[in-house]
């Protein structure tokens, strides 16, 4: 090969790199730019479903998109789903109901097994829990998603075993992370994984 020739498909190569490179960086940006573009559709329609589910909760997007730019690389729509079912099992919320039952509705017996009675549950335990999911209007007494009397749960402002009764006042209706959130004596990070709000968000990132 002559030195001219050589200098040729060295000065080739050399432009190759360059076109490669460049079509490389290009790439790179699209991707981050779409990763961000999914980002901001993922908080989104998280916005949208938590507004529609949960009425109660109030959420720090500010934080959310704080979260958002800090962390360029993997894993940020994790952090974010994180992030918001921390703020959920967190938030500070009055759990009293919007109204009780009136006195004209109770019964006979009303009283006389409101008491406990050795860790059985009283006869008309069923139409008590009917009528506290009513308190509630159908909803958790918490972050006011819709429940059903199937997964409706109830609580007891005052445990049973520490005297508490199954008069209304000391009944809520909760829905099972609520539950879950008030009842758990863990740190909240160790149970945000076992909650339903969790596993339906991070499905969100998956599809
Ligand atoms: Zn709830």
């Amino acid at each position: 090969m002559s030195g001219s020739a050589l200098l040729f498909s060295l000065a080739a190569l050399a432009l190759l790199g360059v076109v490669f490179w460049a079509l490389l960086q290009k790439r790179i940006q699209k991707t981050s730019q779409g990763s961000h573009v999914n980002l901001d559709f993922l908080i989104n329609e998280i916005k949208i479903y938590i507004k529609n589910t949960y009425p109660n909760i109030v959420i720090d997007y500010q934080k959310i998109e704080k979260i958002k730019s800090k962390n360029q690389l993997l894993a940020e729509d994790i952090l974010i789903v994180e992030d918001i079912v921390m703020q959920f099992a967190v938030q500070d919320i009055d759990i009293t109901p919007k109204y009780y039952v009136s006195k004209d509705q109770l019964w006979s017996t009303y009283e006389e097994y409101a008491i406990p009675q050795k860790n059985k549950t009283p006869k008309d335990f069923l139409k008590r829990k009917e009528l506290a999911i009513r308190q509630y209007g159908s909803a958790c007494g918490r972050c006011g998603q819709k429940l059903t009397f199937s997964n409706a749960m109830t609580y007891f402002h005052k445990p049973l075993e520490e005297g508490g009764t199954y008069h209304f006042e000391n009944i809520a209706v909760l829905c099972s992370d609520c539950n879950k959130v008030l009842t758990s004596s863990e740190d909240k990070s160790k149970i945000i994984s076992m909650l339903n709000i969790y596993d339906y968000l991070i499905n969100k990132i998956n599809h």
